[in-house]
């Protein structure tokens, strides 16, 4: 059997990544989401074990130490990571699978598999990702300025990856990405 396809959604914190994510999975319900790993604290209507595996520090470091993690970043104050085993397993059973992971550990999944298909998604212009970060309402204005000054770091990152979709509308967006999946499947190599 044909191995599943990894792909990797990434970009900047607020350019609305969740978001996308979700509506893709609305539209593709085989597409297998990778549900992370965090030591940050649940927001409002957050559970444990669908948008996130809530871990103490030391749990996760853990997790770090026994090799557990595809990859890990320390974001913003708090530490995110992929585990490994899902991925790996659902590769295997043919399956594809979407990460929705910030730049650096993109740049790492990059590293241990070359043939995942890395996505960047944009904001329309930079006042509108501070307006999207703002408007989430659940940030202070350290953790505000703190999250533009990494996005700026992470966009200069783009050429690392193999597609750039513009966050203009959810559907736009959405679309984009469905095309790069049929177009993906569609590659003589595979
Ligand atoms: P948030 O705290 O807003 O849920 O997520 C902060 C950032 O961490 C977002 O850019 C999100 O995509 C990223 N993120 C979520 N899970 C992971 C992960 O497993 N690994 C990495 N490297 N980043 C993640």
């Amino acid at each position: 059997m044909a191995k599943g396809i990894l792909f990797i959604l990434s970009g900047p914190s607020g350019v609305g990544k969740g978001t996308v994510c979700t509506a893709l999975r609305g539209k593709i319900p085989e597409l297998v989401y990778s549900v992370s790993a965090t030591t940050r604290s649940p927001r409002l209507g957050e559970e444990d074990g669908v948008n996130y595996f809530f871990k103490s520090r030391d749990q996760f470091l853990n997790m770090m130490q026994n090799d557990q993690l595809l990859e890990h970043a320390e974001y913003v104050g708090n530490y995110y990571g992929t585990p490994r085993d899902f991925v790996e397993k659902t590769l295997l059973s043919g399956n594809d699978i979407i990460l929705e992971i910030e730049v650096q550990g993109a740049l790492q999944v990059k590293e241990k598999f070359p043939e995942g298909v890395f996505i960047f998604l944009l904001p329309p212009s930079l006042d509108e990702l501070k307006d999207r970060i703002r408007g989430r309402g659940t940030e202070n204005q350290a953790t505000i300025d703190h999250r533009m000054s990494v996005a700026v770091d992470e966009i200069n990152l783009m050429e690392h990856y193999d597609y750039a979709v513009v966050n203009d509308q959810i559907d736009s967006a959405c679309k984009r990405i469905e095309s790069i999946i049929v177009a993906e499947h569609c590659k003589v190599k595979r």
